[in-house]
C-alpha cells in the first residue's frame, strides 16, 4: 500500500486548532445568528423527517435562493458548503487542465490536485488584479478558469473588463465571489449573457451560517444540470436547508453586520494604512510579520507564504476583537522598531 501525499497535505491540518481568545483566521462572520433567528430554524426543523433523506436536488434551498434572486431554481446548485461545489467544477468540464490566478483560494488547486488534474498557473500582476489576456491565452485548452473576486487572501475585486476577455474565449469561468457582500457587487447577473459563466456563493460569511455549511453556484440550467449528474445524493442535509430557507428572510440583519463589519474594516485599515491593502470582503492583507507576536497575545490569524511570505491575512472581527488587534499591532510595531 502507498497513500497518495497530495492527500495528507489537506489544507485543514495545517489549521491552528486550540483554545485562543481570538479568532480572526477563517475569514467567517464574527456575529452568531440572534436566538430569535435560531428559535425560526428550529421551528422549520419540527416539521420535518428526521428518518427520511433530504430532497435529493436539494429543491427547498435551491428554491428559496431562486426567490431571493428572482430566478429559476434550475439556475442555482446547493453544496455542503462552497467546497463542494468546487470539488465537482474542476471535474465538470472536458479540456486538459484547470486554470488558477495565485495567490488565491486553495481549494481550487487542492481538488485539482485530488483528481489528479493538471493545474496551469496565471499569477495576479503587482496590483493583484488578474491578467485577463494572459488567462484568455490559457484558457483555451481548459476545463475551466477560477477567479475569485474579491479575491482570497488579497481582498481586492477583479475588473470586469478583465473578467469579460476570459468571458469571451467560451470556456467555462469559476467566478468565485464568496466575499461579495462585502464588495457590494456582483457579476452574477451575467449568467444571462455567459452560458459559460458559474458564480459561486456561501453562507459562511456574510449570512453566519459557517458551521451549518451551505454553498451554491448560480449558472445556466444545463450547467446545473450537469453537476447534478456527478454530485453526491445527499450531501445537503434537511438541517442545512432550514437554515438557508431562514437565513434569506431575515436579509435586513446580514446588511447590517456587513455594515458593521465594513466600518470595522476600513478604521483597521486607516491605523495601519502603510502596511495594509484596500480591501472589499471581510479581512486585511496586511505586510506584517506579525503571526508568532499576535498568536502569543491569543490572537490567530493567517499566515500567508510564497508571495506573501511575511504578510498576515486579518478577518475583521467583533469591536472588541478588533480593539485588541489594533493594540496588538501597534506593540509589535514598536517592538520592531516601525512605530
Ligand atoms: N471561496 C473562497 C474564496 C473562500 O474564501 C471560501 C471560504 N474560505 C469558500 C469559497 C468556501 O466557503 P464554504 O465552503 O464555507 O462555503
Amino acid at each position: 500500500m502507498r497513500i497518495k501525499g497530495e492527500v495528507l497535505e489537506f489544507p485543514s491540518y495545517r489549521v491552528v486548532e486550540g483554545d485562543y481568545r481570538i479568532r480572526l483566521d477563517k475569514n467567517e462572520s464574527p456575529y452568531d445568528l440572534p436566538d430569535r433567528v435560531k428559535e425560526e430554524i428550529f421551528e422549520e426543523l419540527r416539521g420535518l423527517s428526521f428518518n427520511r433523506y433530504p430532497d435529493i436536488v436539494s429543491m427547498p434551498a435551491r428554491e428559496a435562493i431562486a426567490d431571493f434572486y428572482d430566478v429559476s431554481p434550475e439556475n442555482i446548485a446547493v453544496g455542503n458548503g462552497g467546497d463542494e461545489l468546487i470539488g465537482y467544477l474542476v471535474r465538470l468540464f472536458e479540456g486538459k487542465y484547470v486554470v488558477v490566478t495565485p495567490p488565491t483560494f486553495g481549494m481550487y488547486s487542492f481538488y485539482a490536485k485530488l483528481e489528479g488534474i493538471p493545474i496551469v498557473e496565471v499569477p495576479l500582476r503587482e496590483d493583484f488584479t488578474i491578467d485577463g489576456d494572459a488567462i484568455a491565452d490559457k484558457a483555451k485548452n481548459a476545463r475551466a478558469v477560477f477567479i475569485a473576486s474579491p479575491n482570497n487572501p488579497t481582498g481586492n475585486l477583479q475588473p470586469e473588463e478583465e473578467i469579460i476577455k476570459v468571458l469571451d474565449t467560451g470556456t467555462a469561468v469559476v467566478l468565485d465571489e464568496a466575499y461579495a457582500e462585502f464588495a457590494g457587487k456582483s457579476l452574477w447577473r451575467l449568467i444571462e449573457e455567459y452560458p459559460n459563466l458559474i458564480v459561486l456563493r456561501t453562507f459562511s460569511k456574510a449570512f453566519s451560517l459557517a458551521g451549518v455549511r451551505a454553498g451554491y453556484l448560480l449558472a445556466d440550467g444545463e450547467i446545473v444540470d450537469a453537476l447534478y449528474h456527478i454530485k453526491s445524493p445527499f450531501s445537503v442535509g434537511i438541517m442545512t436547508m432550514a437554515a438557508v430557507k431562514v437565513v434569506l428572510r431575515h436579509y435586513d440583519l446580514v446588511e447590517r453586520r456587513v455594515a458593521e463589519i465594513i466600518e470595522e474594516r476600513e478604521r483597521i485599515r486607516r491605523v495601519f494604512r502603510e502596511f495594509t491593502y484596500p480591501s472589499d470582503a471581510n479581512f486585511l492583507l496586511m505586510r506584517l510579520n506579525a503571526y508568532e507576536f499576535l498568536l502569543e497575545k491569543g490572537i490567530v490569524v493567517r499566515k500567508l507564504s510564497g508571495r506573501l511570505d511575511g504578510h498576515i491575512r486579518v478577518t475583521v472581527g467583533r469591536k472588541w476583537e478588533n480593539r485588541e488587534l489594533v493594540e496588538a499591532l501597534r506593540e509589535y510595531l514598536e517592538v520592531e522598531g516601525c512605530g
